[in-house]
């Protein structure tokens, strides 16, 4: 059993309310203060979720005495400033993704957070689901022999209360940084290798208006991308904002056979997965199927008691940018961008 936490929350987010918070409180820890940049928000979002302490200041929040973890769901622009706070002032950091949006100012939180002997991890969520830890099992066992390609399908419909600064923002809003980061971190522990080049093209398909003022950019909803490994193998990427009608999916090919996750890239505990092979197609019994978000919690808890890892390192974070760095690049140059060496070794529960 990991340990109890005290936890600090910044930014009075979605996700925030709508999934994490709930974990935290079932875990059993608590929730001490909120640190939202207004203070309006911030203390409706306090009344709702019965949390006695409102800030505006960041500084506020992670110098208080009765907090050990700061959960960062602000704005992705956000997380690098806030994390370093937080890890400056000795608070374990449990950030949302993307990590940051720079691999400079990512790999400085990394710093502080070694420096001060804080815990820094990433809430990807999906690593630590029960039917990709299921896929990666199968593939480590070599049930489809050597790996040729993987078709990830992560193009979902946009809820209406989402689509502020994600669909708006052009730093830290579209959907590379929202989805395509999220494919990224599936596929390092997965493949067990960093790609090696991406290219991407995207569009801008939503009925939404992108706000007059912001830019003349258009900040892109919809995303195909192709990665390429040095082993071989070649991944493609459906990531989209827009389309209301049709199931995620993960599909990896193999000389052997072909695993595939239906309904996998998702926030709950769903989803089936199948296996063909020359022996024919059958279904794979995943009889565990815990809360995604309370994995990353006990994970997260478990690591700050030195009883465990993260499901979803920093370094794994800085990984998983990376690759949307470079499908970001690629759009915008209309190149194939080739990323840099980083090992994809990772820590996820059960690999
Ligand atoms: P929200 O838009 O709900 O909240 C982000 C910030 O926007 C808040 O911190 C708040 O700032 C501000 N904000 C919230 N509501 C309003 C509003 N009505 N008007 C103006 N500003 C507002 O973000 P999400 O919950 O969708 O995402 C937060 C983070 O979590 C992002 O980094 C995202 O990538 C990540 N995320 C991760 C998911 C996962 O499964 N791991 C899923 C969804 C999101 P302030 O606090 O200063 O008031």
């Amino acid at each position: 059993m990991s340990p109890r936490l005290r936890w600090g929350l910044i930014g009075a987010s979605d996700i925030a309310a709508t999934r994490v918070l709930p974990k935290i409180r079932e875990r059993g820890d608590t929730v001490n203060a909120i640190q939202s940049g207004t203070l309006e928000r911030g203390r409706s979002f306090a009344n709702t979720a019965g949390i006695e302490h409102v800030v505006t200041d960041v500084g506020d929040l992670v110098e208080r005495d009765d907090i050990d973890a700061v959960y960062i769901s602000s704005a992705n622009h956000h997380h690098h400033r806030q994390a370093i706070a937080a890890a400056e002032a000795g608070k374990h950091v449990l950030c949302e993704k993307p990590i940051a949006l720079s691999i400079a100012d990512a790999e400085r939180m990394l710093r502080v957070a070694d420096d001060n002997d804080v815990v820094l991890a990433v809430n990807h969520h999906l690593p630590g689901a029960d039917t990709h830890t299921e896929i990666r099992r199968l593939v480590r066992a070599g049930a489809i022999g050597r790996l040729l390609a993987v078709r990830l399908a992560h193009a979902v419909m946009l809820p209406e209360r989402l689509r502020g600064w994600r669909v708006n923002a052009p730093e830290g809003g579209g959907v590379v940084m929202d989805i395509t980061c999220h494919d990224a971190s599936v596929l390092d522990p997965l493949l067990a290798e960093h790609p090696h080049a991406a290219a991407g093209l995207a569009v801008r398909q939503g009925s939404w208006a992108q706000e007059a003022a912001q830019t003349d950019v258009l900040v892109p909803d919809a995303v195909m991308a192709t990665l390429s490994y040095k082993s071989g193998v070649l991944v493609q990427l459906h990531d989209a904002f827009t389309i209301s009608y049709g199931e995620t999916r993960l599909e990896v090919f193999g000389e052997e056979g072909t695993i595939t996750g239906l309904g996998v890239m998702t926030q709950d505990p769903s989803g089936s997965v199948w296996l063909q092979s020359e022996a024919g197609t059958r279904e794979i019994d995943i009889p565990d199927r815990a809360d995604l978000y309370m994995v990353g919690l006990d994970s997260f808890a478990a690591a700050i008691d030195g009883t465990g890892e993260p499901s979803v390192t920093g370094e794994a974070g800085v990984r998983a940018l990376s690759v949307a760095l470079a499908v970001h690049t690629s759009l915008a140059s209309g190149e194939t961008v080739t990323l840099s060496e980083r090992s994809a070794s990772h820590t996820v529960r059960g690999t």
